[in-house]
């Protein structure tokens, strides 16, 4: 990539001012931290701002603020709620060209998807929690019981870096709308869109200390959230070893956590299925985001009559994934979030190809630009469902390919695994794809190229976690339950 043709290309032209404050209380207030965090556009491999690192002074203050506001807030009318975030939504909207442009550059997405998905999915998951917000409460019998719902406190959020602003409104969005207070820590990668949603909770004028942002390290103030004796739930998204240690954390102190982590997810297809569209529609699905998808489909299963097939339109779908810069307009694949991503994800493709996989696409030697942390999509053929590249989330853009010869064996295949967070089924019988997706053992699974629904439950069985965001499962997450006997 020519660095100069980058760095001056119209969508950068405008700079990014730093960042010195946090959000607590409901005002932009000096951090206690003294660090900084530098963010770095992984394109160009510039420095492109600065964040404050707050430390657990900070969180201390933030938590402080969300819960002598937890009361009147929990307190409000439905309506008068969801009148708050509705005001959040209209500021949030006027940003959303920013918020794009934002991500394209701390991440790397490419444009058309930072739009539609980076920018346009936060904002219809925020307005489907106005609706919800507004609902009159939710209660039923059991016998002499009545039962309800009550907002379960102060509320700590603690998101990754692939999709920023997405994540931060699964949690930010749903526990407001139940009555709950927030304290948010974003990813290190990826802080300057957080900044965008403060701003914008700023100008909405919502109640002092009902929202809050931290930023720092993980280690540092990720930690002091999820150890903290005043948050009453860790909502979590990110890597299965941190929602690990951040469960340990809330256990010596028995809060509740909500975790959803990673994914490796199986992309089935049987025989009788429309071969083209499914392995065309599942190359794209793997590669989204540049692969750094916790839901992608990585593993994609072909009934084994039609294998060598597949592997030819899976390998002119990859070639079709063009490299380059996010504000090019015939880039499909921008470059992975960090220079530790990329050889993270390097190191995979060498060990795959060391343990016997057949390189279809891509590989270590495509080319990529010379600048940038950029990896060719990459699809490896013939792979041992037991290989570290069939069983590990490798987060970049690498599918592996895997025959199978029965549907048992493919629900064999793809329960072989310790995630369980998405997958897919192709079939031109959908009854018999309905039952292979009934045995899958995770937590959604898109029949025939079924669409993401952003009101239906997220999360995932096994190893990629607990609970569910989105919609109303995602509400009644951050909800306690009473029984109150007459
Ligand atoms: P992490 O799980 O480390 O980061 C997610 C969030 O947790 C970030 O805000 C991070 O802060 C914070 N965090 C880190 N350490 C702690 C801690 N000890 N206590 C509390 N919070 C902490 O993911 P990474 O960014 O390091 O990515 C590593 C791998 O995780 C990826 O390669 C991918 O496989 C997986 N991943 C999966 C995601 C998913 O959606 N399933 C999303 C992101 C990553 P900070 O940014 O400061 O480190």
């Amino acid at each position: 990539m020519d660095l100069a043709a980058a760095a001056t290309h119209p969508g950068r032209t405008t700079p990014i001012a730093d960042r010195t404050q946090l959000y607590i209380g409901g005002s932009w207030t000096a951090p206690h931290g003294t660090g900084v965090i530098a963010v770095e556009d992984p394109t160009t491999e510039q420095l492109i701002a600065h964040v404050p690192a707050g430390d657990a002074v900070d969180v201390d203050r933030a938590v402080a603020a969300a819960k002598a506001v937890f009361g009147p807030w929990s307190a409000l009318a439905p309506a008068e709620r969801a009148a708050h975030l509705d005001r959040l939504h209209a500021a949030l909207s006027a940003r959303a060209g920013d918020i794009a442009t934002t991500v394209a550059r701390e991440l790397g997405t490419p444009m058309k998807i930072a739009t539609k998905v980076q920018a346009g999915l936060p904002l219809t998951v925020l307005k489907s929690y106005v609706e919800l917000a507004g609902q009159p409460e939710s209660t039923h019998t059991v016998g002499n019981s009545l039962i309800v719902g009550e907002p379960v406190g102060v509320v700590g959020a603690i998101t990754p870096w692939n999709y920023p602003l997405h994540q931060i409104m699964a949690k930010v969005a749903g526990a407001l709308a139940a009555g709950c207070t927030v304290v948010l820590k974003p990813a290190d990668l990826t802080p300057l869109v957080a900044y965008l949603l403060f701003d914008a909770v700023d100008e909405a004028g919502l109640p002092p200390g009902v929202a809050n942002l931290v930023t720092g390290p993980g280690s540092v103030v990720g930690a002091a959230i999820a150890a903290h004796p005043d948050v009453d739930l860790v909502s979590f998204t990110g890597s299965t070893a941190v929602g690990a240690r951040i469960s340990h954390l809330a256990a010596d102190r028995i809060a509740r956590v909500a975790l959803e982590l990673g994914g490796k997810s199986a992309n089935v297809i049987l025989e009788d299925a429309d071969l083209r569209r499914a392995v065309k529609t599942g190359v794209a699905n793997a590669f989204l985001n540049s692969g750094q998808t916790c839901t992608a489909w990585t593993r994609m299963l072909v009934h084994r009559s039609r294998y060598d097939e597949a592997l030819a339109i899976a390998a002119e779908a990859a070639a079709g994934q063009t490299l380059g810069d996010p504000f090019d307009e015939g880039t499909r694949l921008g470059p992975l979030a960090s220079a530790a991503q990329r050889a993270t994800v390097r190191g995979y493709i060498e060990q795959g190809l060391a343990g016997g996989a057949r390189l279809i696409a891509g590989g270590l030697d495509a080319p990529v630009p010379d600048r940038g942390h950029f990896v060719a999509a990459t699809v490896l053929a013939d792979v041992d469902p037991d290989s570290v590249v069939a069983q590990e989330e490798i987060f970049g853009p690498v599918l592996v390919v895997i025959p199978f010869d029965s549907d048992d064996e493919a629900v064999a295949i793809a329960n072989n695994s310790r995630y369980g967070l998405a997958g897919a089924v192709w079939s031109g019988d959908e009854d018999r794809a309905l039952a292979v997706a009934r045995r899958m053992r995770t937590g959604a699974v898109d029949v025939n190229g079924g669409a993401f629904n952003p009101l239906a439950p997220f999360g995932g069985f096994k190893q990629s976690g607990i609970g569910r965001e989105l919609g109303r499962h995602g509400f009644d997450e951050f909800l306690e339950t009473k029984a109150i006997q007459r």
